[in-house]
């Protein structure tokens, strides 16, 4: 059988990524992944990957010790969690006030877990108040999950509240942090966080593939005592962390379990390394400043945020749509005329608003004033 490919060389056109992610990718991390690809149990390629390590540590603020990127996107990250700490008839109180809370129900059933629902308004923030009445209900929870920033309403959620009231409540607390890690404050060992997940797309402007996990030592205890074997041999973390780290079973060595995605980890290395360099907490101050621009411009164009200013993410900006546009009409011409992509809404939200993406190396001026001077022409 022939085939006849029509695409030489497939050469895209720069687009302005001002979506739910992929965001805009940093040049260096661009140029750090077309660089040579080495073996990946090569000394070079495991000694960067032990700065990768310390590197995803510092963007999570955490030290601990079982911390690595799955070679796999941020749902991925959200499986690793679900099937390495949940095992088959506990309880996990589930967060729900968006697409991704949903998602983690799923996970939970799949593994044959009950979910015990929390469910919050789109475009609200989990309630607080009703995890600690739904935790005090449920005695024998083993788990509170949720979602820190939830990309499909742009709402953000108390994290730090949340895993205190998990932890009185004797569970573990798993966390969605995709949208959340470099964009807005996140700090893990400090508001006890005991398996948290993230994206490398989004807030650090890493090319798409990768997600960064973390898990508490409590979190690693709960996996040691496991009855029953991870059901999903690829993101079973006790064999992944052989490679990661080198296990006793390999004599300390790095032994095999999948070939890296070699290149994919040097641009995740390249932007972390970008995000260390600017220091964490001057990222989410520039995300939180470019959110006040935009939100300014917003504004005046008569567009209305879709959740309270007082649990507003800073990186996802969510607006109704106004009355009689065009939605899908508006988007394409932004895409086709201005080369910038926005996001549709999802979910409830389809067809009711835009999520405006500001994240990580999108976070910046040139951005913000494109994309008001676009959807000003463009709504005319
Ligand atoms: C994007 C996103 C995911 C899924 O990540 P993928 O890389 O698309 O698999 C999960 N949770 C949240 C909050 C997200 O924004």
């Amino acid at each position: 059988m022939l085939v006849a490919p029509k695409i030489d060389a497939f050469n895209p056109p720069r687009r302005t990524l001002m979506g739910p992610g992929p965001s805009d990718v940093y040049p260096e991390v661009l140029a750090a992944q077309a660089r040579p690809t080495i073996g990946h149990l090569d000394p070079l390629f495991v000694a960067m990957m032990d700065e990768l390590k310390s590197l995803i540590q510092y963007a999570f603020q955490t030290k601990n010790e079982m911390t690595l990127a799955v070679s796999a996107p941020g749902s991925a990250g959200m499986e690793t969690c679900f099937v390495n700490l949940v095992e088959a008839g506990e309880k996990v109180i589930v967060c729900r006030n968006g697409v991704f809370g949903e998602r983690m129900r799923q996970n939970v059933e799949r593994v044959g877990a009950t979910a015990v629902m929390v469910d919050n308004e789109w475009g609200e923030p989990v309630s607080v108040s009703d995890v600690e009445a739904t935790l005090k209900a449920n005695p024998d929870a083993k788990f509170l999950a949720f979602v820190h920033a939830e990309t499909s309403t742009g709402a953000l959620s108390d994290a730090k509240s949340l895993c205190a009231l998990a932890k009185q409540h004797g569970c573990l607390s798993i966390v969605d942090a995709v949208t959340s890690v470099g964009g807005v404050e996140l700090r893990v060992d400090e508001w006890g966080i005991d398996a948290i997940y993230a994206g490398s797309q989004k807030c650090l402007s890493c090319v798409p593939g990768l997600s960064p996990v973390s898990f508490s030592p409590a979190a690693v205890e709960k996996i040691k005592a496991r009855k029953t074997p991870v059901q999903s041999w690829f993101l079973d973390q006790t064999l992944v962390m052989g490679y990661w780290s080198g296990n006793a079973a390999a004599g300390g060595k790095r032994s095999y379990h999948h070939t890296a995605p070699v290149n994919a980890l040097y641009a995740l290395h390249e932007s972390l390394r970008l995000l260390a360099n600017e220091g964490l907490e001057s990222a989410w101050q520039r995300h939180a400043d470019m959110h006040q621009v935009l939100r300014q411009g917003l504004e005046g164009l008569g567009l209305k945020f879709v959740v309270d200013e007082t649990s507003r993410l800073p990186q996802l900006n969510a607006v109704y749509i106004p009355e009689g546009v065009d939605d899908a009409a508006v988007r394409n011409q932004l895409l086709q005329n201005y080369n910038l992509e926005i996001g549709a809404g999802l979910g409830a939200l389809a067809g009711k608003a835009w999520r405006i993406g500001l994240m990580g190396f999108g976070a910046r001026r040139e951005n913000v004033a494109l994309c008001l001077k676009a959807l000003e022409d463009v709504l005319k």
